[in-house]
């Protein structure tokens, strides 16, 4: 199984050469993904970060953030380091993912949990707190060959700049 969501720009040190990472990057985009995965599937931070090495990402795992079906949330890359996740919107955003997207069959499908639902709004809260002027977006919005992340974005309106 592949997550065929996350998208990388061009994954190599070019994008790291800032030597100095104190330095936070400006963050225009918090864009919202799910995993693509089927509700019989896992997709761990870890499970993702293995899928993105084998597809030759050096850093792994291009999303920032994971939120499982239980709720729990998994790091993924730093907030600092540029994301693999939309092409074209890395170098300025932050990229959440949550486990699913499909439903049993393999359609788009927004399979969120209630605990699910629940962190993912959290941790949208609290990425809002540190980047308010960061427009909250579906992947899909960016991209209209996506799905992803089979629901819409605009149930986040009360968190926009
Ligand atoms: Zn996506």
């Amino acid at each position: 199984m592949e997550v065929d969501c996350a998208d990388s720009d061009i994954d190599s040190d070019s994008h790291y050469n800032n030597t100095d990472n104190n330095i936070m990057r400006k963050i225009t985009l918090i864009i919202v993904h799910c995993s693509a995965v089927r509700p019989d599937q896992q997709s761990s931070a870890a499970q993702i970060d293995t899928w993105h090495r084998q597809r030759g990402w050096k850093f792994g795992i291009g999303y920032h953030y994971v939120v499982r079906r239980n709720g729990s949330i998994e790091p993924g890359r730093p907030e600092w380091m540029v994301g693999a996740h939309c092409v074209g919107h890395n170098a300025h955003s932050i990229g959440v993912c949550y486990e699913g997207g499909l439903d049993i069959r393999g359609r788009p499908a927004d399979t969120r949990t209630e605990a699910q639902r629940c962190s993912l709004r959290k941790l949208i809260e609290q990425l809002h707190a540190a980047y308010p002027k960061a427009l909250i977006v579906g992947h899909r919005d960016l991209n209209p060959m996506k799905d992803c992340p089979c629901f819409d974005a605009a149930e986040y309106a009360d968190l926009q700049p």
